[in-house]
């Protein structure tokens, strides 16, 4: 192990210095696995955060792509384009929505969701319509959505931010109503089924099922940012759909397009005739490329059954993890591992960045959000073998760093 290491290098004097790098670069990769330009293997529990839903390489992802690009890449949404409306379809279907708005990335996703609820409000005559968030959210980093996301550190050194926002905390319904009592402007709760960059912290069946409850009482959209839990990772299509309920409007993107920039918001009845033609648009988005690449990753998930295979390897994987580490479980230097399917968080009751350059030492790429969370978000072809390599590198790590003193 490499303790002299730093944790992160710039990259190049002429790519702007926006992340902290780890000192690896990846060169090409197959399933589960990725190799660095010095020829020197990972196991990729990380998948590109949650993206990398087909693993790397799939045969049938790279057939699709390379037809596409002989056809097409890129029209332009002053034509119909067939492949938007073959993968509007699939997505109608499987959450149980009615229409779809194609774009890039998460934010934009996110954007376009802001936007319908603002407008859901100004069609009510509501003049200064209010949105809640919530503690711990991540929504994405442009002025708006990093407005609502519930994170200091991503808002800070960017104010003014954007208004209209009532922030409360997760999993409390009379927070909820107490902080929105007797306002005529609330239009809309938006938050994570189960928040991604805040430490992986699912909302409770209950609160899901009260907060739909209270949105159809008070006339307010729920829009339920499906960024990262969506798409299959915890088992189900869409993570909200543990709890039986259905959001007014969902934004999508990580998962989508298996690695190609994909964006979607899929919406209910409630919000699918808010927007009118010149009221929204991305150049980008939904372009036959990024279109081919949703349609075959979600024909993929379900020719080789990548819902149940997350449902279960997810919960071998969390198991492993909880018998590995149940001496640090019992006495509390972890203090949880929780999540669903492919998307599982440790928590431990130090902060843990460090583990992440000594996973990559060892051979596996993770990730540490929230300061003190370990968080896996695997390929969902993961096998079970390779979960038990997972849980071989990474539960021996841990317990180490928790015996060092802090
Ligand atoms: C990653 C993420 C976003 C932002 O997505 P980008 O594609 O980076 O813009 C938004 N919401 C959630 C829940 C995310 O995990």
């Amino acid at each position: 192990m490499t303790a002299a290491t730093p944790a992160t290098t710039p990259s190049s004097p002429h790519v702007m210095n926006t992340y902290g790098r780890l000192p690896i670069a990846l060169s090409h990769g197959l399933g589960c696995r990725v190799w660095d330009v010095n020829g020197r293997e990972y196991l990729d529990a990380l998948g590109g955060i949650a993206v990398n839903t087909l693993g790397h390489n799939h045969p049938k992802l790279v057939a699709a792509l390379q037809d596409q690009v002989t056809k097409l890449i890129h029209t332009s949404n002053y034509y119909h384009v067939p492949l938007q409306e073959e993968l509007a379809s699939m997505l109608v279907q499987r959450s149980g929505l009615t229409n779809v708005f194609f774009c890039s990335t998460g934010l934009e996703a996110n954007e376009a969701a802001l936007k319908l609820a603002r407008k859901f409000g100004h069609d009510k005559g509501i003049e200064r319509p209010e949105i809640v968030v919530y503690e711990k959210a991540f929504h994405g980093r442009s002025i708006a959505t990093l407005s609502a996301t519930g994170n200091p550190k991503v808002q800070a050194g960017f104010g003014p931010l954007v208004e209209g926002f009532i922030r409360v905390p997760v999993n409390n319904i009379d927070a909820l109503k107490a902080a929105t009592e007797g306002n005529p402007n609330v239009v809309a709760v938006f938050f994570e089924a189960i928040q991604g960059e805040g430490g992986v912290n699912p909302m409770h069946m209950d609160y899901l099922r009260d907060v739909r409850a209270l949105c159809d009482q008070r006339d307010w959209l729920l829009m339920i940012d499906e960024v990262q839990c969506g798409m299959g990772r915890t088992g189900k299509w869409f993570a909200h759909q543990w709890a039986g309920i259905k959001p007014d409007v969902m934004p999508l993107a990580k998962g989508l397009g298996s690695g190609v920039p994909v964006g979607a918001v899929v919406v209910g009845p409630k919000a699918a005739t808010i927007f009118a033609p010149g009221n929204h648009g991305s150049t980008f988005g939904g372009n036959p490329l990024a279109m081919r690449a949703g349609v075959t990753t979600i024909r993929t998930m379900e020719e080789e059954d990548l819902l149940t295979n997350a449902a279960t390897v997810g919960a071998h994987l969390k198991a492993a993890l909880q018998k590995a580490l149940a001496a640090e479980l019992a006495s509390g230097t972890v203090k949880e591992i929780r999540g669903q399917g492919l998307m599982l968080g440790i928590d431990l009751a130090k902060p843990c960045g460090a583990l992440v350059q000594r996973a990559v030492d060892d051979g596996l790429l993770i990730s540490v959000t929230a300061d003190t969370v370990v968080r896996l978000v695997p390929p969902l072809i993961l096998s079970t073998g390779e979960a038990d390599q997972i849980v071989a590198i990474l539960a021996p790590l841990i317990s180490a760093f928790l015996k060092e003193a802090a």
